[in-house]
């Protein structure tokens, strides 16, 4: 089955061979004909099963065929909401991506920031808006957003909305939505509550499942390092060092960061490049060709780069930031050691990360090896009475007194970010003194 023959219109089939995909998969193949006969869809999928492209494609192609419409200024005419916003930003790059032929515009707007720079975009016009709820709710109060020309509503994640507690926003959401309407619903787990809210918001769906990929992450050594959010470049720098390994692929979560943690690398003297996805074509290109051609022995990454990268026998996955989304992290540590089915993966845990490694190690069944001897160590009182950071001045090597409550003090942002909701879970991690990083393994080749 190719995107052809799903009837995928020129402009945007040119933009998937763009993207270098070459086929639909499973979701795509069996969503996009439901969608562009103009069904509603209750989707049994995760991220990481390409249902982003199995939504966005058929708005985009709808929305294109019907742009005559547009002629009296545009309007938002496509909703898609998710719980956080990272999951937000990686929709609207993937609209824009897929996109780019059509002349539709869309833009995404998320809590926890400053909301100028998204309402200029909003001004602008929008066909598309990619939201978090708390955000979206507060610039309709403020007039900024109708949805009252809305013809496309995507609800993604909605199992991670509702243990959000989302729920109340959402039926806010609902309720000022035109009732004739495509709607789309997708779920990683189906639930009662979540069969009962898909009730409410569809139609008569067809329904689509995707049974989640198995993770593979048993056959990668992996190890944790907690550290905190400004020392983690200096660990990496040290681990680097101390260990040379040979071809270390780095995944930063933004842009930006990857630039910087390229900027450090070099200043330290070990070569590195960044590949994401404000580099051109083919500033990416040749930071590849270096990297696979061992003139450059990390390479920093951000996942939506890294997915187009074909590297095997990687010595050494970073996860410099944990992902947000579990199965990225098993999808990452799976490029190390391909060939010899063993590698090894290491990652840093920055407090507000917590919450990201809950749920990885939920996927994976089991507790990552975490390294406590090194330099730059963030000692957390991890026990089980206690699930919050000593304050600064009291910690020490082995245990402290006093803890500090890190509520976040943004009731938006909580709201907008798992991150945020990291001071809400209980954590437990075990702190085994296993020294992965010390130890060097076949896969693990010199400079
Ligand atoms: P998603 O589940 O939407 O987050 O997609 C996971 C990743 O798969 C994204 O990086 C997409 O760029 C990529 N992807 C989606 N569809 C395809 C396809 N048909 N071929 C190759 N890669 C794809």
């Amino acid at each position: 089955m190719t995107f052809k023959e799903l009837n995928i219109i020129e402009p945007i089939l040119d933009a998937l061979r763009d993207e270098g995909y070459e086929k639909p998969s499973p979701i795509q193949e069996q969503s996009i004909p439901i969608l562009l006969k103009g069904k509603d869809l209750l989707g049994c999928a995760q991220t990481g099963t390409g249902k982003t492209a199995a939504f966005a494609i058929p708005i985009l192609q709808q929305l294109y065929q019907n742009r005559q419409r547009n002629q009296g200024g545009r309007k938002i005419k496509a909703l898609i909401v998710t719980p956080t916003r990272e999951l937000a930003i990686q929709i609207d790059d993937s609209f824009t991506k897929y996109g780019k032929n059509t002349g539709l515009r869309n833009t995404v707007v998320f809590g926890g920031v400053k909301q100028g720079s998204q309402t200029n975009e909003l001004r602008k016009g929008i066909d598309i808006l990619v939201a978090t709820p708390g955000r979206l709710l507060d610039l309709i109060g403020q007039g900024l957003i109708t949805l009252k020309h809305i013809e496309f509503l995507v609800l993604d994640e909605a199992d991670h909305m509702l243990d959000m507690g989302f729920i109340h926003d959402i039926k806010r959401i609902m309720a000022l939505l035109p009732r004739k309407r495509q709607s789309l619903f997708f779920s990683a787990t189906m639930p009662p509550d979540i069969v009962k809210l898909s009730g409410q918001i569809l139609g008569h769906p067809e329904k689509v499942t995707i049974n989640p990929e198995k993770p593979t992450a048993e056959k990668v050594e992996q190890s944790l390092y907690y550290v905190v959010k400004k020392a983690k470049s200096k660990l990496l720098i040290h681990l680097l060092q101390e260990q040379n390994y040979y071809s270390v692929l780095v995944f930063s979560r933004t842009k930006h960061g990857a630039d910087k943690i390229v900027k450090l690398l070099n200043r330290a003297n070990i070569k590195a490049e960044a590949i994401h996805g404000n580099k051109s074509q083919s500033a990416r290109q040749r930071a590849l060709k270096n990297f696979k051609e061992g003139q450059t022995h990390v390479l920093v990454a951000t996942d939506i780069a890294a997915r187009g990268i074909d590297v095997s026998g990687l010595a050494l996955v970073v996860n410099y930031d944990l992902p947000a989304v579990s199965e990225t992290y098993v999808h990452r540590i799976g490029r190390t050691g391909r060939a010899s089915a063993s590698g090894i993966s290491i990652s840093f845990c920055q407090p507000d990360e917590r919450a990201f490694l809950k749920d990885i190690q939920k996927l994976i069944s089991k507790k990552i090896d975490v390294v406590t001897d090194h330099p730059f160590v963030d000692e957390i009182d991890d026990s089980p009475e206690k699930q919050t950071r000593p304050p600064r001045q009291n910690r020490n090597k082995k245990k402290s007194g006093g803890s500090v409550n890190r509520n976040s003090s943004s009731k938006q942002g909580n709201r907008d970010s798992r991150k945020s909701n990291d001071n809400k879970r209980s954590e437990g991690a075990s702190r085994s003194k296993g020294n992965v990083g010390n130890r060097r393994s076949s896969a693990a080749k010199k400079y």
